[in-house]
């Protein structure tokens, strides 16, 4: 575990997160190298003969150190963007291990991706199929490309991050596809290569996903019989972590699961694409109390970190575990809600934590290594917070603090 206890003082690895706000300020985001390199090894090991390739999905922290650590240590990734895809090849990832996501990819991005040869552009429309093959023509060029499927299973996972329902935007649905592959397999500018899915995310069962892999299958055969050969299957993110105590699956059995089905097919390349499980406990968020303030019925530790900090328990609702950094200090007990500057009642991080706080303590927001960082915005004028990287006992500025001019230096007075 990159973050425990010791002496009272919570520690990042062998380094003392008081000593990284004395370094770097507050707030901060801090990751564990050894977390990130672990989680990622754990679904890549997982596999074990069997062709695999474990595509990071870059969406959850696109940190250009998290993907050089990755990227070290042979990681595929999933991009959705043109940005994402620049990362990947800035952190010295390869673009041969991108696979290439997202509803709504322009001319420009697609156009970049086939320059510089990803691996497969997981399609989502047919008017998509469409663009890519006139953008491969015009270069000259074949795209590899899978049709990602929407399988109709429930997820069980929050609304937002549910993907894999009808009444979903991604993908298409799967009577449809076989036309679009047919389509695909007499373009001499498209090559087929796999079945793409992704049902969604914070997803804490293996049942959904064995039942959308079913599905896939089904096409799979049914690709066969009309000489339509796959080379890989893409089986999407979506794995959860425990942000609050609750089960979650249990990553060998869920590969094992998969490659039963699958196995029994061929030895057909897997393709997955977790982000949260990677990345989320990899990282916590580090924020100052600055002000306590109790009316009659409730007490609020005003902190210096806030929803454009970290969106998600705003955005989702979502559960963060809340830690004092130094539990030496003493302080009031009281059941408090964390909330931060930003003019909007929404602007919380936890609410009800017992706790006992001092003015001018450290809160460790946990699990906030995915979805954290990436989703930060200068709402209210707020400089983008710094980020932090810890191997065993050293540490490493990832990401510079924003200045205050940073904030407008690409802005203009009227003329
Ligand atoms: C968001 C996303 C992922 C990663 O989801 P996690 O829940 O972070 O594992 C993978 N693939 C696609 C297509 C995505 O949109």
């Amino acid at each position: 575990m990159g973050f425990s206890y010791n002496n009272q003082i919570l520690h990042a690895e062998s380094v003392a997160l008081t000593d990284l706000v004395e370094s770097y300020g507050s707030p901060i985001y801090v990751y564990s190298r050894t977390d990130i390199e672990n989680n990622w090894q754990e679904f890549d090991q997982a596999f074990g003969l069997h062709p695999h390739l474990v595509c990071y999905a870059v969406k959850a922290n696109p940190n250009l150190a998290v993907l050089n650590v990755l990227a070290k240590i042979g990681a595929g990734f999933d991009i959705v963007s043109i940005g994402e895809l620049e990362r990947v090849l800035e952190a010295g990832g390869e673009a041969h291990k991108c696979v290439f996501s997202g509803v709504a990819k322009t001319a420009v991005e697609i156009r970049r991706a086939l320059e510089v040869g990803v691996r497969c552009f997981n399609i989502e429309s047919a008017s998509e199929l469409n663009k890519i093959e006139s953008i491969a023509q015009s270069i000259g060029k074949q795209a590899p490309i899978s049709i990602r499927v929407n399988p109709d299973v429930d997820a069980k996972t929050h609304p937002y991050i549910s993907t894999g329902l009808k009444e979903n935007k991604f993908g298409v649905d799967i009577d449809e596809a076989l036309g679009l592959y047919q389509k695909a397999q007499d373009s001499k500018y498209l090559s087929v290569c796999g079945i793409d899915c992704h049902i969604g995310s914070q997803i804490t069962e293996v049942s959904p996903f064995l039942d959308a892999l079913d599905k896939v299958l089904i096409l799979f055969e049914q690709l066969k019989k009309q000489d339509i050969s796959i080379s890989h299957l893409d089986l999407g993110g979506g794995v959860g972590i425990d942000y609050a105590g609750e089960q979650t699956i249990d990553i060998q059995n869920y590969i094992n699961a998969i490659i039963s089905k699958v196995g029994a097919m061929g030895e057909i390349e897997i393709i997955i694409e977790p982000g949260r499980a990677v990345v989320g406990n990899a990282g916590v968020f580090i924020t100052k109390v600055e002000y306590l303030k109790q009316n009659s019925t409730h007490a609020f530790a005003i902190v210096d970190g806030a929803m454009n900090d970290l969106l998600r328990p705003s955005f989702y609702n979502a559960y963060h575990r809340v830690l004092t950094v130094d539990k030496n200090a003493i302080g009031i007990q009281s059941k408090w809600d964390i909330v931060g500057p930003v003019c909007e009642t929404g602007d919380f991080l936890a609410k009800g934590r017992n706790l006992s706080l001092t003015e001018g303590d450290y809160l460790a927001v946990m699990s906030a290594g995915a979805y954290g960082f990436t989703m930060s915005s200068n709402y209210n004028s707020r400089t983008r917070v710094a980020e932090v990287m810890v191997s065993g006992n050293t540490h490493q500025l990832v990401r510079e603090r924003e200045s205050v001019q940073d904030l407008f230096a690409k802005e203009y007075l009227i003329k």
